[in-house]
């Protein structure tokens, strides 16, 4: 989709950190960086939110992100994690391209936002 964000760094025409990549979906560092390891989550083909994509793209969006979440969480020593998606301004979402937020928490090192 023209415009979008997330798509252009889904097709490499703007860099991200990409952490993983398979036919239908790619992982890459958020810039804010909540914390450290705050990661998303996208397909590459373009839905606005959760509400809008595909059941089999969610579900398998999904699934990534809880194989990168437990990934992250043990590389990077944190105790836990929180996996959220946005849905609608309402809700917080900035970017309206359907994606999931995977934010490692630590011990003592962050305040939960
Ligand atoms: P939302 O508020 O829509 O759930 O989250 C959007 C997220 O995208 C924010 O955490 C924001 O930091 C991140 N973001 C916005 N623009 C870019 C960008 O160009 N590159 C990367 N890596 N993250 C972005
Ligand atoms: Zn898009």
């Amino acid at each position: 989709m023209e415009d979008c964000i997330f798509c252009k760094i889904a097709a490499k025409e703007i860099p991200g950190k990409i952490v993983y990549e398979d036919d239908a979906c790619i992982a890459f560092l958020d810039l804010s960086q909540t914390t450290k390891g705050h990661t998303l989550v996208i397909p590459k083909a373009h839905f606005d939110s959760v509400l809008t994509a595909d059941p089999e793209v969610v579900g398998h969006v999904f699934q990534v992100a809880a194989m990168l979440a437990n990934k992250i969480v043990k590389n990077l020593g944190a105790s836990g994690c929180n996996i959220l998606t946005n849905a609608g301004e309402v809700a917080g979402q900035t970017v309206h391209h359907f994606h999931i937020h995977i934010i490692p928490r630590y011990d003592d090192k962050d305040t939960i936002t």
